[in-house]
């Protein structure tokens, strides 16, 4: 099979998904699947041209370890639901059949088999085949890495996304074997006009339609990109996602290393900056926060 096109076509996503519940809250826990070594680059590009070739060649001794997170949602009516996959079991023993040997050989990961979110799903009582739906903010490889481990659920992606991702490259952050099974596919079009603002962001959509999970579009970092806002009982959880790695990517806006489009990369950090300045109670979980992540809970209710 070429590593360029797909099979699998998504459905249009034209309807909430089933089980919402009028008040519903959530509760999240925060999965951390592997590693990923990365230079300081990764999180603030280097001015100039060539960031990208300038960013890597940074020595290996100033490299450290960035979390690659999935999240575990769990809703009264909905069933245990995934904010993206992370990365799958195989890559703790053989990096290459899930990444390809390029980025097996490029990138440093570090994991082990039970860190895979199946196994975190067993230890903590769920069976993996009850999960019925993934949010998938984007489907670079570190993201969609686990997506075969989920046969049964209903994966949910922004349009935009997967029309880039299909055609992708693992050069533009995509490995298409990943994501190129026939599952219950749904792609929102984010261009439509019938979509809500919510809380800042310009294009929202109310997952299960009782406002527990809503998927706001944050592209720029990828080119369909979204995050995702969850009710708690006495507060909101931001997902960013990689529209934000880190918690000064939102206060100080600095580039990453990978970004597909930056004028919209920055327009979406600045949707999240007024989120996070109107929602000041709200927890704010960021995509790959070396030091966020430590300071984590195991749930947020
Ligand atoms: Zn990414």
């Amino acid at each position: 099979m070429p590593d360029v096109g797909v099979a699998t076509e998504p459905k249009a996503y034209t309807h909430a998904l089933s089980g919402g519940r009028p008040g519903a809250t959530v509760r999240v826990r925060p999965l951390l699947t592997g590693e990923i070594n990365a230079p300081p680059a990764f999180f603030r590009r280097p001015d100039g041209p060539l960031a990208i070739p300038r960013g890597l060649l940074a020595p290996r001794r100033l490299w450290s370890p960035v979390p690659i997170p999935a999240f575990l949602v769990d809703h009264p009516g909905a069933g245990p639901l995934l904010i993206d996959t992370g990365l799958h079991a195989s890559v703790a023993s053989a990096p290459a059949a899930s990444l390809g040997t390029l980025a097996a050989r490029m990138y440093d990961i570090r994991m082990e088999a039970s860190q895979s979110v199946p196994a975190q799903l067993e230890g903590l009582g769920v069976e993996p085949r009850s999960v019925r739906a993934v949010v998938m903010t984007h489907l670079h490889y570190d993201h969609a890495s686990g997506v075969s481990a989920f046969p049964e659920a209903t994966f949910v992606v922004a349009r935009a996304e997967w029309d880039a991702a299909a055609s992708g490259r693992m050069l533009q952050g995509y490995r298409p074997r990943q994501f190129d099974h026939a599952f219950d596919w749904r792609a929102i079009d984010y261009a439509s006009t019938s979509l809500d603002s919510f809380a800042g962001f310009g294009r929202s959509v109310d997952l299960l339609g009782d406002g527990s999970i809503r998927l706001v579009f944050t592209p720029g970092h990828s080119a369909g990109h979204q995050s995702v806002v969850l009710r708690l009982h006495d507060r909101e959880l931001l997902l960013t996602g990689d529209a934000a790695y880190r918690r000064t990517a939102i206060e100080e806006g600095e580039l990453p290393l990978f970004c597909a489009d930056e004028h919209l990369y920055r327009r979406s950090l600045s949707e999240i900056r007024a989120y996070v300045e109107r929602t000041p109670n709200a927890v704010v979980i960021c995509g790959h926060d070396p030091q966020g992540w430590a300071e984590l809970d195991a749930v947020y209710s």
